[in-house]
């Protein structure tokens, strides 16, 4: 079996069921494996090939069948045969399309698996759970609609109460199961952060309603990205001369996810990390210093962060699987804003990753080239990657962009770059004439426990 360990070095190790039901570590770190498995040879559909790539990281805690039911469970909820099918733009450079799940960005990946294995352990546990979280847009809905047919998990999800897009709200909103429940917060993103880290410290609330969370830090989150890195190198007949991934990025847990495929064997030329104006990991790369600045709000609000929680995966790795020195980093960086890594390891950090950064007028320039040119739509997101792309690559480079959201998703954006307002694949037409539920509550710690303890099964 697989041993986790923490990224702190302060945390005892666990097995993988743990880990997924865990989160975060009780030091505070991030759980990794404590080594990295090798690739198979790969072959067959996405299902397959992903059971093949994760099987490793869950071996002996879930029976092998059980594991491949859940995965090929999963992706049957995506409306393309190929779940991740990829489009080439020109010679060396394709798009990975990974919207093509139920809430239309990449986050259904992982989280329809996420939900089923949730619902799985917890079934041999005989135990349940109440997931809160806090959502600018993708997260929550990706979330609620992985575990809307559980009956072992109640779903609470906030956001900030008219601060959302349309598609974003509906798709929380709409989903009419039960356990499932959209609360429209009277304040910001950070304040529905802030409410969500309270309950979390609320020993006697968080213990009476089993709180568990499948934010980003989640590991079974990257392990699921892990494959669709393995899935575009094979397609592109390319599991033996390396390729260049390029990944728009908000929390790193996406990028990381291709760094762990290099780690496990796959030939990656290097990545491309993409940016919007919350741009700390392009000058991380730049300078070899994090630096914090403040939030800026853009036209790709799910890369709008400015301290990537998954760089923490990165740092550990960086600093040779020192927990401790990992820890001391980030607490200088918390307490200083700033943090510096050394000659060698900002050369590492160097060898594997390039960063660009574009602002939204540039985004949009993006997005009306592609429909000039390419006949394409694309969302706001992706067009951080294949800008960057542009900018970053060299000639003979062979590039895949990560597309990580629908243009549907971002209507707005893409219709004032382009003209042209994307519509709504098939199974979300009806959105806008769907029921909402929701309630709208004020930012305040004791209103919103009372709504949690009011909705637990
Ligand atoms: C979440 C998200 C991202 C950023 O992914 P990270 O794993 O946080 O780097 C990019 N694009 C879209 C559409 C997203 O929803």
């Amino acid at each position: 079996m697989l041993e986790y360990r923490s990224s702190r070095g302060r945390a005892p190790s666990l097995g993988f069921p743990d880990v997924l039901l865990t989160g975060l570590a009780p030091d505070g770190g991030l759980y990794l494996p404590a080594s990295w498995p090798a690739l198979g040879d790969g072959d067959g559909d996405y299902a397959t090939l992903a059971t093949e790539v994760m099987w490793p990281f869950v071996a002996d805690t879930i029976p092998h069948d059980d594991f491949a039911a859940m995965v090929e469970s999963a992706y049957s909820t995506f409306d393309h045969p190929d779940v991740a099918p990829l489009v080439q733009i020109d010679e060396h450079h394709h798009l990975l399309e990974l919207f093509h799940g139920p809430t239309l960005a990449f986050k259904d990946v992982a989280l329809q698996l996420v939900g089923r294995l949730f619902d799985y352990e917890l079934r041999r546990r005989q135990d349940r759970v109440m997931i809160v979280g806090a959502t600018s847009g993708d997260t929550g809905s990706a979330a609620m609609e992985a575990v809307r047919d559980s009956d072992l998990v109640d779903i609470v999800v906030l956001y900030p109460h008219g601060r959302t897009s349309d598609v974003q709200r509906r798709q929380m909103t709409t989903l009419g199961a039960a356990n499932v429940h959209a609360v429209a917060v009277e304040g910001t993103f950070d304040d529905c952060q802030d409410l969500v880290k309270a309950m979390f410290a609320d020993e006697a609330f968080r213990d009476r309603n089993r709180l568990s969370a499948v934010n980003s830090i989640n590991w079974a989150r990257v392990m699921a990205q892990i494959v669709y890195y393995v899935w575009a190198a094979q397609r592109l007949d390319r599991r033996t001369t390396p390729t260049t991934f390029c990944v728009p990025t908000g929390n790193f847990g996406n990028v990381f996810a291709g760094h762990v495929a290099a780690a496990m064997g796959l030939p990656v030329e290097r990545f491309l990390v993409a940016s919007n104006r919350n741009d700390i990991l392009t000058r991380l790369i730049e300078r070899g210093e994090m630096v914090a600045d403040d939030v800026v709000p853009t036209l790709s609000p799910s890369m709008d962060i400015q301290i990537s929680s998954n760089l923490e995966r990165l740092l550990f790795e960086l600093l040779d699987g020192n927990g401790p020195a990992t820890a001391e980093l980030l607490q200088q960086f918390r307490s200083s804003g700033r943090a510096a890594l050394t000659t060698a390891q900002h050369a590492r950090l160097r060898d594997e990753f390039s960063g660009a950064r574009l602002d939204d007028d540039e985004t949009l320039e993006v997005i009306a080239r592609m429909h000039r040119y390419h006949g394409m739509l694309l969302d706001p997101h992706t067009a951080v990657g294949v800008g960057a792309a542009a900018r970053l690559r060299r000639p003979e480079e062979t590039v895949v962009t990560l597309s990580t959201a629908h243009p549907a998703k971002f209507p707005d954006a893409v219709e004032q770059a382009t003209g042209v307002r994307p519509a709504l694949p098939p199974h979300l037409a009806d959105l806008f004439d769907r029921d909402e539920r929701f309630v709208v509550l004020p930012n305040d710690l004791a209103t919103i426990e009372d709504f949690v303890d009011g909705v637990r099964r």
